[in-house]
Order: structure tokens, then sequence, then C-alpha cells
């Protein structure tokens, strides 16, 4: 592991994650050249970085050079320009691009091909919590690599978590987490527009939250065994039940004239382990059926 002396460190983009990435490093006490597509962004992250017009010599003399742009294409586009690859060569290259699995494993491609150390990484935070105990930073790779770069990494989340060896994997659980994020989101966004549709004060709703997130947490635990044993039997409540909840929802949807969408996808997802003939089962047997398509 690094010994948390000074490291030169380049990050490529100064969008508004790229931008508190590299304030967070030079907040740490770190050497810190920033360079971006649109220069002048580059030039107003300030906080003691110091802005490059050239990418090629943004990296060059870095130990450890970090990426956040848009997205991987936008990635490989400046790592194939004039240059690029020869002036990383030897260099740690952390991608901190959200991506795909698939996308990872291009990029370590890549950095095999041009001798470059590389972790593909995920960030779980808005950029105002980068650096605070709210952030989580996910990373894929070489334990070797990231055990000599994880005392610099903490500057931008103490919280770095080494995943797995498997280069997809950080990106799996970033893809797996979001999901999960977004998913439960929409959820209780429409159950409070189904409360407002009714004339019941969606804030009475949310003053509930402590309910709604239980039963999710307490479902994902008895998730996680059933799937680990493949057994998805029990006593609490069957699919068929569960159904008939779903339907009630679907209903008052349509009846409050709001959209019926998302509880009509959760309807025919669960309904389908019905006809898979699942019915008696706990709730999380609709992973087998998930597990199929
Ligand atoms: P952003 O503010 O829109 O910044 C995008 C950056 O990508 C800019 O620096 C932009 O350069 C650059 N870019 C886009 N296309 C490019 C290209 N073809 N060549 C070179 N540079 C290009 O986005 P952001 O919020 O910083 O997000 C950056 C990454 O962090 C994304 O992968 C995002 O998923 C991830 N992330 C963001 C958050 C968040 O809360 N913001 C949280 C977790 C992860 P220009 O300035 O020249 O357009």
């Amino acid at each position: 592991m690094d010994s948390g002396s000074p490291t030169k460190i380049a990050v490529i983009g100064s969008g508004l994650m790229g931008s508190a990435l590299a304030r967070a490093f030079a907040a740490a006490g770190h050497d810190v050249a920033v360079w971006n597509r649109t220069p002048s962004k580059a030039r107003a992250v300030g906080g003691g970085t110091l802005a490059f017009d050239n990418l090629i010599e943004a990296v060059s003399g870095r130990a450890l050079v970090v990426v956040s742009v848009s997205n991987y294409a936008a990635c490989a586009e400046l790592l194939s320009s004039e240059g690029v690859a020869r002036a990383l060569a030897g260099k740690t290259l952390v991608q901190l691009t959200s991506g795909s699995p698939a996308d990872a494993r291009t990029g370590l491609e890549w950095a095999k091909a041009h001798g470059v150390d590389y972790l593909d990484a995920a960030i779980l935070a808005y950029p105002g919590f980068v650096a605070t105990d709210y952030a989580t930073v996910f990373y894929a790779g070489s334990r070797a690599v990231f055990d000599r770069h994880l005392a610099t990494l903490q500057a931008i989340a103490r919280n770095s978590v080494y995943v797995d060896e498997k280069i997809g994997s950080a990106a799996t659980l970033d893809c797996a987490i979001l999901e999960a994020y977004y998913g439960s989101s929409l959820a209780f966004l429409h159950a409070a527009a189904m409360c407002k549709a009714e004339g019941l004060d969606p804030k009475i709703f949310f003053s509930h939250k402590s309910s709604f997130l239980g039963l999710v947490s307490v479902t994902a635990d008895a998730a996680q065994g059933m799937v680990e044993r493949n057994d998805f039997s029990g006593d609490q409540c069957s699919l068929n039940t569960h159904v008939a909840a779903i339907e009630h929802i679907v209903r008052l949807s349509k009846d409050a004239r709001i959209s019926a969408r998302f509880p009509q996808e959760l309807l025919e997802n669960y309904k389908r382990a019905l006809s898979e003939g699942l019915g008696l089962q706990e709730l999380p047997a609709v992973f087998r059926t998930l597990m199929r398509d």
C-alpha cells in the first residue's frame, strides 16, 4: 500500500463528478492535474488542481490516472487519441466512469494490450458526498494494484471496497444496487401518487417509510437464504396471496386514473411465477422465473 505521501494524480474529465474527485484528491494533499474536453471546465475545477489543455501533458509523470467521463465510449475515444496509450504505459488507470461489466472487460483488454495497470471502479455517491462517509467506491481488478493505491484512493471515499479480481464485479454490484434503488424509488413515488389521487396526503405515506423499508429489508434477508438454498418453500405468505394484493394496487391505479404501468408490470412478473407452478412458494420464488429469461 502507498504510504499516504502525496501522489501525482491526473483526473480526466471535469464534469460534476470528475471535478469533485479532483478537488477531493487535492484537498487530501495530492498533486492533481486535470484535463477536460472543454478546457474552460478544467480551469474552473480549482481547489489547488492544475489544469492542462493537452491530455498527454496532463498524464505525463502521473502515477495514477483517474477517468470520469460520461460513458465508456467517450473514454475509448480519448484513449485511442494519438499518443495517449503510450503516455499511459506503466501507470495505473482507475476507471470511475459508470458502465456495464462488459465495458469493464473491454477496458481491461485495452489496458493489458498497452501495459497499463487497470482498476474498474464504481462510485455510489452524488458529487456533493465525495470524500464524506456517505461515499462508497467499489473496485475490481488486481488486488495488488488496489492495495498499492488504497491510501490515495481513500481521499475520495474512506469506504473504498475491493469487490473481486473479476474485472466486471464492481460494475455488476453497482448495477445491482442501482436497480434496487431505481426500482424501489419508482415504487414509492407511484405509491405517493396513489395516495394523492385517492385524497390521502402523501406525507402520511412518507411518514410510514419505516414500514415499507422494514418489509423490504426482512424480505431481502429471507431471499438471500432462499436463493442460497434454492428452496423457496415457507409458511408466511404464498405467491398466490401476494398476487391478489398486487391486483388491488392495479385496480386502485386504474380507478384513480393514474398510470397503472408500474403495478401492471409487477403483476405480470409475479403472475408468470404462478403460471410456472410457484404459487404456493414464498415471494422470493420469483427469482426462479427471472433467472429463466
Ligand atoms: P457530467 O457532469 O455530464 O460530465 C461528463 C463529462 O464527460 C464531462 O467532463 C464531459 O466533457 C465528458 N465527456 C463526455 N463525452 C466526452 C467525449 N466524447 N470525449 C471526452 N470527454 C467527454 O457527468 P458526471 O455527473 O460528472 O458523470 C461522470 C461519470 O460519473 C458518469 O459515468 C456517471 O455515471 C458517473 N457518476 C456520476 C454520479 C453523479 O451523481 N453525478 C454518481 C455516480 C457516478 P465536456 O465538459 O467537454 O462535455
